[in-house]
């Protein structure tokens, strides 16, 4: 079994020790199972995942549009990205695709 290189020195020499990998060359010790530094998660603190249907927490405007996704609309996440302000890229129901800000929603 290899592991991950070390996050922080990029060192190949890693090994584990109990629930732990630890880092021989620059003594950083980290949990795999442990990877939500940029999960992206819900109005609820809940981690999304693609796949996951949300529904909206409250009325979110389109951008550049008279649109309005109104609260309650259900949307499936189809791509999380790793943007500033939308974090999802969403398949909304009876609306079309279109980002969304993931406090904004949440897992149904
Ligand atoms: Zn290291």
């Amino acid at each position: 079994m290899s592991y991950p290189p070390c996050p922080q020195c990029h060192s190949e020499f890693v090994y584990q020790d109990q629930n732990y990998l630890v880092c021989p060359e620059c003594a950083h010790e980290w949990n795999p199972d442990d990877q939500d530094s940029f999960a992206v998660k819900d109005a609820n603190g809940a981690p999304l995942q693609q796949g996951d249907k949300v529904t909206c927490i409250k009325d979110l405007k389109v951008k550049g549009s008279s649109q309005v996704i109104k609260v309650g609309s259900k949307a499936i996440i189809k791509r999380i990205v790793d943007g500033k302000d939308h974090q999802l890229d969403c398949k909304i129901v009876g609306a079309g695709e279109m980002m969304i800000t993931a406090k904004y929603v949440k897992k149904a």
